[in-house]
């Protein structure tokens, strides 16, 4: 039996992948980050099943329930918000794993900057404003390296997505202003995909002020770039005049 760490999609029930909700009808034990996973989705898991909130516990008591759940056959699922491999800690799971000689899969899921796009209903990747999309987090107890500073990554003024950021915003934005500008466009998503999901629209002069007055300081991210407004060219790839391996292109004159 192995370990599975399954993204767990940004927060509607309905946002896991078909992979991810068997093996939680299956597991014997379900670990799961419990600060941001809806708890709605762990009703998938059986009833039987032994459910525990890792925000309680450190990486070896995690570690141990892991090896004597496997030890007896059982299955495990290790259940991240949105996708395992964005801010989710896993890797020294699966280095500690590696060590023991643990079998285990990695699921992906939908990351929540997705249901950001999705709740703004924009493109990232806008053909004459964009074709980069960073997602990258302010330092906070975890530090960032100084060349990825919001100062630095601003000056490509790519589509961004700003992660575990929600209490600096201000600082966030006034950083970000640097390359990008202040009239630059910015959301803010709070809870992507739940009931209670919000967006705040603004710029980068007021966006921060404006999650402010919502009340707005965990759980959600700030969108910055051009592809919330710009004016942008259409795609070439539905162009008609424009042919590729699945379709012609009408013939031109010249
Ligand atoms: N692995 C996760 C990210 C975990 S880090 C993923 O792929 O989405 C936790 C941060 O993700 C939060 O501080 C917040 O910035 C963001 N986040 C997670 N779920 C969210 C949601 N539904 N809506 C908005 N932001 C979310």
């Amino acid at each position: 039996m192995k370990v599975y760490f399954v993204g767990a999609g940004p927060g509607d029930p309905e946002l896991i992948t078909v992979k991810g909700r068997r093996l939680l009808e299956e597991a014997d034990v379900v670990i799961y980050a419990g600060s941001l996973v809806n708890p709605e989705i762990l009703r998938y898991a059986a009833p039987g099943a032994r459910l525990y909130n890792s925000a309680a516990l450190t990486l070896e008591e995690i570690l141990a329930i892991m090896q004597s759940a496997v030890a007896k056959g059982e299955k495990v699922v290790r259940l991240h918000t949105g996708d395992p491999s964005l801010y989710g800690a896993i890797q020294e799971q699966i280095d500690a794993l590696e060590e023991q000689g643990l079998p285990y899969e990695i699921v992906p899921g939908v990351s929540s900057f997705a249901a950001a796009a999705a709740a703004v209903k924009r493109e990232f990747t806008l053909p004459g404003l964009s074709q980069t999309l960073i997602l990258t987090r302010r330092a906070g107890r975890t530090p960032v390296p100084a060349a990825e500073g919001l100062p630095a990554l601003s000056c490509h003024r790519a589509s961004l997505c700003l992660f575990l950021s929600s209490q600096d915003l201000a600082a966030a934005a006034t950083e970000l202003a640097r390359g990008y500008g202040e009239a630059t466009p910015a959301a803010v998503v709070y809870k992507a995909s739940w009931p209670e999901e919000r967006v705040i629209y603004g710029t980068l002069a007021d966006i921060a002020a404006r999650a402010r007055e919502a009340g707005i300081d965990r759980t959600a991210l700030l969108l910055v770039g051009d592809f919330l407004g710009g004016s942008y060219q259409r795609s070439r790839l539905y162009d008609p005049d424009f042919s590729h391996s699945f379709r012609p292109g009408r013939p031109t004159d010249d």
